[in-house]
């Protein structure tokens, strides 16, 4: 087995380094090239045309969903077909109201500001957005100390776009001030197989459909995985193959990279394990879960019982959560004689 075992976990989190500059370059710029999401996209497209039509800054627009599902490519688009600059940001960057003055202040006329991680913006900042997301006003202070003045400035209309994988965490004064809410969900592997063509084309690199349906299907319904993967399975064609990625190469690559047939990362196995091993396949509470595991439960619920529900691994009862069948088999595990047949 490699050595540098593929992390499929942190593929699907923030890249870094010659990684970011590889997914900026298979990042789409505009709603056509930007495949799946279809019921966002298509209100995001009326909602940008009307707001040019008048010559206004785009509602306030809440981006919500597990990570790598295009949030931040979403919102570039949005200032792309607004025709308008984009400024891009992060809540746990802002450490008080002053650093976000400055961004604010520097906001030409209907731009978009982008604030990734939004629910971990500091309290005292997320009040200073109020007004400026509000009325576009921003109070300044002026000088230090108990003679210290505040000054109220208007800034330019602009568009805040914010995104957060928990939208559980954000307070409801923050959430009532957008005007446009949306939920990405994971991708079809459909989707991901075309995500996976266009990325190979734009890479140089051939692949062939059934391969690239083959990454798809390994990638948790997530394009940053399926491109992460896409660049470490072109590397095995191009080392051990003819350098184009066809069904034989993928398979060799994906199964060298020790990656899970199903998709599932290292924590959705592990949730999984936790549930049989623990508590005899469940019904257990979320909670519970979390605390066995270490985890957050908000983490839990919001980033990955999602998807394993979504591919039928977990099931909720109204007695708690319960693995399935597909679960037992694809851990190789055999379920407790009471609990019914055997795998
Ligand atoms: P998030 O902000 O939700 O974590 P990103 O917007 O950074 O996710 O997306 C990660 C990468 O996945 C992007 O670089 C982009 O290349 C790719 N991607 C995401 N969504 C799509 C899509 N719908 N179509 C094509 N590529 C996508």
């Amino acid at each position: 087995m490699c050595n540098a075992e593929f992390d499929i976990h942190n593929s699907g989190a923030t890249p870094r380094g010659a990684e970011k500059d590889i997914e900026k370059a298979l990042r789409p710029l505009a709603f056509d090239d930007f495949s799946g999401q279809d019921k966002i996209t298509d209100n995001l497209r009326i909602f940008v045309a009307a707001a040019r039509m008048r010559g206004e800054a785009l509602d306030h627009t809440l981006l919500h969903g597990p990570p790598g599902l295009g949030k931040t490519t979403l919102s570039n688009i949005v200032a792309n077909e607004l025709g308008v600059g984009f400024k891009t940001t992060s809540g746990p960057v802002l450490d008080k109201p002053g650093d976000l003055a400055g961004i604010l202040m520097s906001l030409e006329p209907n731009d978009v500001l982008f604030i990734d991680e939004i629910h971990r913006l500091h309290p005292i900042v997320e009040e200073y957005l109020y007004s400026a997301m509000e009325d576009y006003r921003i109070d300044i202070l002026l000088d230090k100390g108990p003679g210290a003045k505040s000054v109220q400035l208007t800034i330019n209309p602009f568009t805040l776009v914010g995104a957060t994988t928990r939208s559980g965490l954000l307070t409801a004064p923050l959430r009532a001030r957008f005007g446009i809410n949306c939920h990405l969900e994971y991708y079809d592997h459909q989707t991901l197989q075309n995500i996976v063509l266009r990325s190979a084309r734009l890479l140089n690199v051939e692949c062939l459909p059934e391969a690239a349906n083959e990454i798809a299907l390994r990638s948790r319904g997530t394009p940053r995985v399926a491109n992460a993967l896409l660049r470490r399975v072109r590397d095995f064609a191009m080392v051990k193959g003819s350098g184009t990625i066809d069904l034989p190469i993928a398979r060799v690559a994906l199964e060298a990279l020790n990656i899970d047939k199903y998709g599932l990362d290292e924590i959705d196995n592990k949730i999984l394990l936790t549930v049989i091993d623990k508590f005899d396949g469940g019904p257990v509470g979320l909670t519970t879960i979390a605390t066995a595991l270490g985890e957050d439960p908000g983490t839990l619920e919001e980033v990955y019982e999602p998807f394993l529900i979504k591919e039928g691994f977990i099931k909720r009862t109204p007695r708690g959560r319960e693995v399935t069948a597909l679960a037992y088999s694809h851990l190789g595990r055999s379920r407790h004689p009471e609990q019914g047949e055997l795998f």
